[in-house]
């Protein structure tokens, strides 16, 4: 077994002055689940279910899902998992799902939009999630990839409701979805903005391309924007929650700013769950605020992030 030595963290996620975000971690395995656990996760805020299916040639059965899916419940007995539907296409194809010549797969039938080309293969899996949360305590949230309009975030949650899973989300990783994140709010229960990927599509840079590493920067002043975008669509819609499941969270300067946004909680790698909460810690509600306004008005990433550095002295 892995027995990495993880830095402590306390196991709850809060400002100086009790401000409450939970932090929670993003988990690709039953075995990863348990080392999140130990390493004091809040839960879980990004399941990537596609662990079940890559690397196999046709889908995985009823029972082979119930019970990879369970593993991760039943380490987080009492707690929240948010589970993530496969996210097959683009730089996670998928031989039996997806196209590999389209042209442009990052804009090509990807995540939620399989469930155009193969019907069922979602409503399968959306059954197998459902089997394994009773069967389990955790308290389970099941959310889609990829969601571009309203529409889809209505089509999922009846999907999902229907399979009889009563939570259900979206993320938020297309510029068409942060723009609309009250509207799609209307019609579901909770959004996870998935900043790798809003920051690859609002930047038009593609996330695999080193060359293109410094217009793909969770900085970028228009990605937080749209995040921005995203918490004021939430505040019209009953203020539901907006969590951060992309890299963003797992940097502890930006993790504040997602914060001052008006994000309500942050789902990371285990390694950051310490480094986060310890930044966290030094800064109340009022400042993160404020720093998030100075990275929002900032004309480059890297003005925002040095502004917003230079704020939080325990970083160097
Ligand atoms: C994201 O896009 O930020 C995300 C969390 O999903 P993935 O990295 O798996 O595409
Ligand atoms: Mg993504």
């Amino acid at each position: 077994a892995n027995r990495e030595v993880l830095p402590d963290f306390s196991g709850t996620g809060e400002l100086s002055d009790g401000y409450r975000v939970p932090l929670l971690s993003n988990v690709g395995s039953g075995e990863d689940a348990q080392l999140a656990a130990a390493a004091g996760a809040e839960g879980v805020g990004l399941l990537r279910t596609e662990f079940c299916f890559l690397g196999k040639e046709k889908e995985p059965t009823h029972e082979e899902q119930v019970a990879a899916y369970g593993a991760v419940f039943a380490a987080f007995a009492g707690k929240k998992v948010v589970v993530r539907t496969l996210d097959a296409g683009a730089d996670k194809p998928l031989p039996f799902l997806t196209d590999a010549s389209e042209p442009n797969p990052a804009l090509g039938v990807r995540g939620y939009r399989t469930d155009m080309t193969s019907p069922g293969v979602l409503e399968r899996q959306l059954k197998a999630i459902a089997q394994a949360t009773s069967e389990h305590e955790a308290d389970v949230w099941v959310m889609a990839p990829m969601i571009s309009t309203p529409a889809e975030a209505q089509d999922f949650a009846q999907m999902a409701r229907g399979a009889g899973l009563a939570t259900a989300g979206t993320m938020i990783e297309v510029p068409s979805a942060a723009v609309l994140a009250g509207q799609i709010l209307q019609r579901c229960d909770f959004v996870s903005i998935g900043t790798n990927d809003l920051t690859q599509y609002t930047m038009a840079a593609d996330r695999q391309l080193g060359t293109l590493a410094e217009l793909n920067d969770p900085w970028q002043p228009a990605v937080l924007h749209m995040v921005a975008a995203t918490t004021a669509g939430a505040q019209s819609a009953d203020g539901k929650p907006v969590g951060v499941c992309g890299e963003a969270a797992a940097d502890p300067a930006l993790a504040v700013v997602l914060v001052g946004l008006g994000v309500t909680t942050l789902s990371m790698n285990k390694r950051a769950l310490a480094p986060v909460s310890a930044v966290l810690r030094t800064v109340d509600f009022a400042k993160a605020q404020r720093l998030a306004q100075l990275a929002l008005d900032a004309p480059s990433a890297e003005l925002a992030r040095s502004a917003v550095r230079a704020e939080l002295s325990e970083l160097d």
